[in-house]
Order: structure tokens, then sequence, then C-alpha cells
């Protein structure tokens, strides 16, 4: 691990006494910083576990009793913070299924207040930058200095690999936007399967980030909550062993700016392109708008776009991006030639 990388591990939910020992005793010789157990669970569904409840706090102190590891748990509203206040808990996070929701971060926020605990904000369930970054400033504005960010995925109703689509350019938007805010990778709930996690810490690592949060259990399989993406002690150990750790330090050999040069003067270009694009679609517009025409035809982009993608990918780019770009190129057409279309004459 990169010197001040902090690895945060634990179950999902304290289940019993033992079963917090247990994972507590495995994880003791990892290294790790934080203990981490759910003991207040945010369900889905009514009817599924809910958490432990306030007795799990003991098991928690006894884990950093025992093993000297500092405790961290998830809360949703205020009693819950005055519970970890109250047993000198590490660190707290909000959770993704409160982020959304300001009222709740804010009831969070005012019980922190006069405190400086440690706080890590988990991004909201659905992509909105702008709610990560509301939640996180209202932990700021209750004082607390020590605020990190978890990226833990977003929701998408289609079914794919990920359990939450890891969506990597929101973090990444984050970080530019709150440069001193650390950012923790939480492959658990990203991949929601085990055999997915080395290779989301993998690009976590690669991308920067400062940390990792990873589910751990003594024994996965009969786990009460998140049973699939859990991975015991040993097979943490072995997932940070696997790790490649790159060279972190700013690259300043001649190859390399010799490479970033050609991109720029690419970049430059491309951008010269959509210039001429954007002048050519202006004309087309003036033209629809003099001979009285609709602006969008849809067999015609249609087909536009299926012989742009088959010619991209026939030079090797990959399909979902070409047509995401030639989407983007298309809608900005659009927009262009009804600014056109909606200009008066007289004006
Ligand atoms: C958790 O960390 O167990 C949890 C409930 O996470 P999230 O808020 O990301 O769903
Ligand atoms: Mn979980």
């Amino acid at each position: 691990m990169p010197a001040n990388t902090i690895v945060i591990s634990g179950p999902c939910s304290a289940e019993t006494r033992s079963q917090v020992l247990e994972t507590a005793r495995g994880l003791s010789d990892l290294g790790i910083d934080y203990f981490r157990a759910g003991i207040w669970k945010p369900r889905t569904r009514p009817g599924e576990f809910e958490g432990i409840g306030d007795i799990g706090i003991s098991w928690l102190c006894e884990v950093r009793d025992t093993y000297g590891l500092k405790i961290t748990t998830e809360v949703a509203k205020a009693e819950h913070v005055e519970i970890a206040l109250k047993n000198n808990l590490d660190m707290i996070w909000v959770g993704a299924r409160s982020t959304v929701n300001p009222f709740t971060v804010q009831e969070i926020a005012e019980a922190l207040k006069g405190t400086n605990i440690k706080v890590m904000v988990k991004n909201p369930v659905n992509p909105d930058l702008k709610l990560w970054i509301g939640a996180i400033e209202r932990i700021l504005k209750a004082g607390i200095t020590d605020v990190s960010a978890i990226h833990r995925g977003f929701s998408v109703y289609e079914k794919t690999l990920y359990r939450n689509d890891p969506n990597w350019q929101i973090p990444i938007d984050l970080k530019q936007e709150m440069p001193s805010i650390p950012m923790i990778c939480d492959p658990s709930h990203i991949g929601g399967r085990a055999h997915l996690l080395l290779p989301l810490a993998q690009k976590a690592m690669d991308l920067q980030y400062d940390g990792l949060m990873i589910e751990s259990h003594e024994n996965p399989t009969v786990a009460w909550t998140d049973a699939k993406q859990q991975i015991t002690p040993s097979e943490l150990k072995v997932l940070l062993q696997s790790l490649t750790i790159r060279n972190r330090s700013e690259i300043d050999e001649d190859a390399m700016l010799f490479l970033r040069d050609q991109l720029n003067e690419t970049d430059e270009g491309i951008i010269q392109l959509l210039k001429h694009r954007i002048s050519i679609s202006s004309q087309i517009g003036q033209f629809k708008k003099d001979h009285n025409h609709v602006i969008f035809q849809s067999n015609r982009w249609e087909e536009a776009l299926k012989k742009n993608v088959q010619k991209a990918s026939a030079a090797g780019l990959s399909e979902e991006f070409v047509t995401q770009l030639f989407k983007l190129i298309h809608q900005d057409s659009i927009r262009i030639q009804s600014e056109i279309l909606s200009t008066n004459e007289n004006d």
C-alpha cells in the first residue's frame, strides 16, 4: 500500500458478538486502520435485518480494547451520532441512502456541532455530484475538519456487471471541486460480488485514491447482509498483497513530455474540426429555415450514426464511446439549428 493509504475493513453488519470479534481477530494482523461494522442498517425493503442496534456498539468497543483497532460505523440520525460520540468512536460515516436527503444530512450535521469526530460521506445512490458535495459541505459547516468521501457506486435500473455503476467520472469531478477531501473507494458495494473487488481496488489505486473500504466477514457464506460481496480476512490479505502500487510522482521524462505534446496538438485539431462542423451545422440550419424545413430527420440521423459507428469500430474504436460521442455532437447540432430557427429575422 502507498504510505498514507487508509484501509477500513470489517463486516457489512455486526451480527453477533463472536462474529464481530472473530472477524476483528482475523483482521488484526493485516495492519488495517479502521474496523467497520454496520449497527443500524438502512434496508431497501421492510422485514429485512435492520441491524443489531446499540448492543453492537459495545462489541465495536471490545474490538478496540482487544485488538487496538480504531472503530467506525454508519449513522443515519442524530440519536446514532449521540451514541457514537458517547462511546468515542474514532470515525463515523453517512450512508448512500442518507446522503440523498438534505434533511437527514442536516440532522446529522447539527448533532455533530461542537465535536470533531472524523466523518466519511458516501456518494448518494443516484449519480448526483451536487448532492454529494452538498452533504460534505453540511458536515464541514458543522465544524468537522476531517471529512472524507467514499465512492460506493451509483444505482442503475438495468442489470450490469456491477451492483452499483462505478461512474468513475463523478468522484474525479468531486476531487476537482474539493481537492482537499480524501477519496476512499468502497469496491464491495460497487462490485457486489467478491471476485470483482481486486480489479476495482486496483483501479482506485491507479486513480490515486486515498483509501479503501472493503467488507470482510469471518464466514461470508452465512452473512446476514451482503453475503456475496464479503471476503474473509485472509482473502483480504491476499487482495491487498495483490495490488500493484504504481509510482505516483509526476512524470517528467522526455519521452512522456513528447507524447503529451502530441496529445495537446491532437486535442487542438479536434477543437478545430468541431468548430468546422458547427459552422456547417449552422449553414444547414439556415437552409432549413429559409426552406421552412423541420430540424430533425430521424431516418437520416440513424443512418449517419450507424455508418459512423461502423467506420469507427472498423478503425478499432470502442462502439460505446463513439455512439456516445456522436450523440453528444448531434445534440449540439440540434441546439444550434433550433437557435437559428427561433431567431426572428426582424431582431
Ligand atoms: C454499508 O457500508 O454496509 C452500506 C450500507 O453501504 P451503502 O450506504 O454504500 O449502501
Ligand atoms: Mn454492506
